[in-house]
């Protein structure tokens, strides 16, 4: 008998995530779930959490860090927004 059996050598094997074991006890507290994130900034009243670090990292920009930092210059315009795009999609609207 020879060893047919070679070991495949494993590299490129997609690594697939086992996160959908779903025993849950009624009795526990869904606290544990370790794939949602939750923003952990001091002060920061979001309740929320999110599936993505890319989510976490928006609300944090968006929220915290650069706050409605897009201000409308024309005129007495006062119109603050959290984003570039919006600003601009004001711009062309209202201006
Ligand atoms: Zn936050
Ligand atoms: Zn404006």
């Amino acid at each position: 008998m020879d060893s047919q059996r070679r070991s495949t050598s494993s590299s490129g094997v997609q690594n697939k995530e086992n996160t959908s074991h779903d025993h849950h006890h009624e009795s526990t507290p869904p606290q544990d779930d370790v794939s949602r994130l939750t923003c952990e900034w001091k002060n920061c009243n979001y309740a929320g959490s999110f599936r993505r670090p890319a989510e976490l990292m928006r609300h944090v920009q968006t929220k915290h860090i650069s706050p409605r930092s897009y201000k409308c210059w024309k005129g007495e315009c006062k119109a603050k927004f959290n984003r570039k795009d919006n600003l601009e999609e004001h711009l062309r609207r209202v201006h």
